[in-house]
């Protein structure tokens, strides 16, 4: 049982982590470090693993964890949630100030807001912790994503100071940097992509599984209330500052103006700035600041009268498609793009729109010649939103995926389930192309020198098969490639011979394995420490390490099961290519491949202690018992956990047995 002074442990632990949480996600401002950071993270994790009585629902640790509701039940608002009417230019403005004045006899301020792109949500907080989160839905029902919308960081979980019984309005945003990296792994995973940043943010809250919700990196400003009881608040500027020092994120680009003309003149002022922001905005809301000269202006059956959306027009350009060409990425997928008449788009001149795959081809009847409307989402290559059927010729074509891979001439395939046309000849030109400079990249081997040009010559030369090769290249191989200087041959040899040192974290990124992602790699190399460790563990002990998912799980293990790579490894390990993380000494294996549960109290050391000796022996720390334990070790006082272990029939050791396993 815990102790009154364990359970003031905790909580004054979660009150510090809230803090530097807020400093980090809202603020931008960190005082301590990430490394600092995990240590209170995990100081946390450790106390409430051994007093599991002790976590509280609003516990920095209980962000991600919860299961959504298969349904998202619907639930109804106190206060509805009403939408906004809409202006498209400054003589609409300049109506809707007129009916303000005619309803207003003393004199009014506004306040514009930036309009976020994104899903308005409703969180409900008692006594300052937070316990629903709401989707707009109709507006006057919404349904509970609380599982979901806890994942995103810069919502509070707990309040201080607040009043009994709050809601707290905003808007939930996928910022442009994950909403590109998540469409680059759907493409290359053969998955439709999302065509905005809105509707990935959707599309993110509706998942049943909120480890997927967190991977997605979404974000939240506050701007409203709902509801609300004891807090005394007079105008819309007070309840921004109110909602910031409640520790919410509010966007800093909110202006107070006297008059309608500065509020056009502010509307103005955002229209191009407003691209340079991390994150999509769709135009500027305008509210009446006081409250009670809202309260008197009131509400029609679908908006209030004292606000307005002022819509941007859309970045959209229109152009004709002169070739559908098509480019292979890394992993050996096929992926489609219009070259169209060069033309002027929010600031850049458009050559190139993305067509994703087939089906999105086949959906939106997209031919070569077709006239087309393309629009910019996020700061990527531009999409098109549709075809100017009524200026077809009849001369357009129809566009088909090539049966055969343009690099290579090997047949290609098209997968079940997916989008993505793929070849899969290992020996493919192309792919290899691809992988050689992913696997000299800054992020990867970082092998200085050695870009697209070099591995083009390098292939057309015949000087290598696979990355293994580069490590065989001599400075006379690279200088008979045309226009090669002594020196710079010699740079590259040397860079190469430099890159055997990266470590274990790197190298795996580096071989390009599906869906392996730089942190991915990262995690895997310091969880298994060697390469021989990763090459021997199965499924279920990759997909046992927080943040390998099932997917991941099963393209390392096929990775590693294909004789060519195990080869190419075996290469590389020839070459003197350093083989085991570097962060981390490997001291044995003494529990290689297991996955341990610690019970109990050790005398010997702490739980931390023994955690990191197990993790240097080549095992993994659970903090509970799963299908996935193969070992627990049980110290003094081992409670219900020893007993869960022996009912499954997990092998249990004492401390005596630990010890003796690490020779000590
Ligand atoms: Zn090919």
């Amino acid at each position: 049982m815990a102790t009154e002074e364990i359970i003031q442990k905790a909580e004054a632990l979660r009150k510090e982590i809230r803090y530097h949480s807020y400093r980090y996600y809202v603020l931008d401002q960190p005082e301590i470090t990430d490394y600092e950071f995990d240590k209170l993270y995990r100081s946390l994790v450790d106390l409430e693993t051994k007093y599991p009585d002790i976590v509280t629902n609003d516990s920095p640790t209980q962000r991600v964890g919860g299961k959504a509701s298969n349904d998202f039940q619907k639930v109804k608002f106190k206060k509805p949630m009403l939408s906004l009417a809409n202006a498209f230019s400054g003589d609409e403005l300049k109506a809707f100030d007129a009916r303000i004045r005619a309803g207003l006899a003393d004199k009014y301020e506004y306040i514009t807001e930036l309009k976020i792109d994104g899903l308005s949500m409703n969180l409900i907080y008692e006594n300052g912790r937070l316990l629903q989160g709401l989707t707009r839905g109709d507006g006057r029902v919404g349904e509970d994503v609380t599982a979901n919308v806890k994942t995103i960081k810069s919502i509070p979980l707990f309040i201080e100071n607040a009043p009994p019984y709050m809601e707290v309005r905003g808007e939930v945003y996928m910022p442009r940097k994950s909403f590109i990296a998540l469409n680059e792994k759907r493409d290359e995973a053969g998955v439709m992509p999302f065509a905005n940043c809105r509707n990935a943010a959707a599309g993110s809250l509706r998942q049943l599984d909120p480890h997927v919700t967190a991977a997605r990196h979404l974000d939240f400003f506050a701007y409203a209330l709902g509801e609300a009881e004891g807090l005394d608040i007079h105008t819309q500027e007070e309840l921004l500052k109110q909602l910031q020092r409640f520790h919410f994120r509010v966007n800093p680009n909110y202006k107070k103006c006297a008059s309608i003309d500065e509020v056009i003149e502010e509307v103005g002022r955002w229209e191009d700035k407003r691209k340079s922001l991390g994150y999509d905005t769709d135009g500027m809301v305008i509210k009446v600041n006081d409250f009670e000269q809202q309260n008197k202006l009131g509400a029609t059956v679908k908006d209030p009268k004292w606000a307005m959306a002022y819509k941007y027009p859309p970045e959209e350009a229109i152009t004709q498609i002169k070739k559908i060409i098509v480019t292979m990425g890394r992993t050996g997928v096929l992926t489609p793009s219009a070259d169209v008449t060069p033309v002027p788009l929010a600031g850049t001149i458009v050559k190139r729109a993305t067509l994703h795959n087939i089906d999105f081809i086949h959906e939106k009847d997209i031919r070569e010649g077709d006239f087309v409307t393309i629009y910019k989402a996020g700061e990527i290559i531009p999409e098109i939103a549709g075809v100017l059927k009524d200026r077809r010729s009849g001369a357009e074509k129809e566009f088909e995926m090539p049966k055969t891979c343009p690099v290579c001439g090997e047949t290609v395939s098209r997968p079940e389930g997916e989008a993505a046309v793929r070849c899969t000849n290992a020996r493919c030109g192309g792919i290899l192309r691809q992988k050689l400079i992913h696997f000299a990249s800054r992020d990867a081997m970082n092998i200085d020198g050695l870009g697209p040009a070099i591995v083009d010559g390098l292939l057309a030369y015949n000087l290598i098969n696979d990355p293994a090769d580069l490590y065989d290249l001599k400075e006379d191989d690279i200088r008979q490639m045309e226009r090669m200087g002594e020196k710079s041959a010699g740079n590259i040899v040397k860079a190469i011979a430099d890159s055997k040192e990266r470590g274990l974290a790197k190298l795996l990124f580096a071989l390009g394995i599906r869906f392996l992602g730089a942190k991915g790699a990262d995690i895997l190399a310091t969880r298994f420490h060697t390469m021989e460790n990763i090459m021997m563990a199965d499924i279920q002990h990759i997909q046992s390490v927080d943040g390998m998912g099932d997917v991941i799980a099963h393209s390392v293990v096929e990775y590693f099961q294909d004789e060519k790579n195990k080869q190419m490894i075996s290469r590389l390990k020839g070459h003197g290519v350093v083989m085991h993380e570097l962060k981390e000494e490997i001291e044995g294996d003494a529990f290689l491949n297991e996955i341990v549960v610690l019970t109990g109290k050790l005398t010997s050391m702490g739980r931390h202690e023994a955690s990191e000796i197990i993790k240097k022996n080549g095992g993994t720390t659970q903090s509970s018992i799963t299908k996935t334990t193969t070992l627990v070790i049980a110290g003094e006082d081992a409670g219900s956990k020893l007993e869960k272990a022996r009912a499954k029939g997990i092998t249990v050791i004492d401390e005596a047995d630990f010890l003796k396993r690490i020779g000590r």
